[in-house]
């Protein structure tokens, strides 16, 4: 298999925005990642992965979004200290709704660059 290289590409992830990715990929996806980190490069690796999966799951199972945002609500509500966790590949205007429900919520705010 011939794969073809781009040179100085950007990733997005994390927001520390590293310019000097190697990718090499083919007319399907991204193979290797040079120079990414894990969490680069498991980006990178994983684009595909969203059209495996409908736009909600319960316990594992397809289910409607307004369905899955009633349990999410339930689950916040009932919850001792909850965690709003990640907010990576997202707009500042959704990291300030993070923050704001983690504030309501009086829970725990953290990214995935704790990791
Ligand atoms: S996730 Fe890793 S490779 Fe991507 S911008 Fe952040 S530090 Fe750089």
């Amino acid at each position: 298999m011939s794969l073809q290289v781009i040179d100085n590409a950007t990733c997005t992830f994390c927001g520390c925005v590293c310019d000097d990715i190697q990718l090499h990929y083919d007319e399907t996806r991204i193979h290797k990642a040079n120079k990414a980190c894990v969490l680069g490069t498991a980006w990178f690796l994983n684009h595909t992965v969203e059209h495996k999966y409908p736009d909600a799951l319960i316990d594992g199972k397809k289910a409607s979004l307004d369905d899955a945002i009633e349990l999410a609500a339930t689950l916040l509500h009932e919850a001792d200290m909850p965690l709003v966790y990640g907010m990576s590949n997202t707009t500042c205007e959704a990291q300030k709704e993070c923050a704001a429900l983690a504030d309501q919520l009086g829970g725990l705010l953290d990214s995935h660059t704790s990791l």
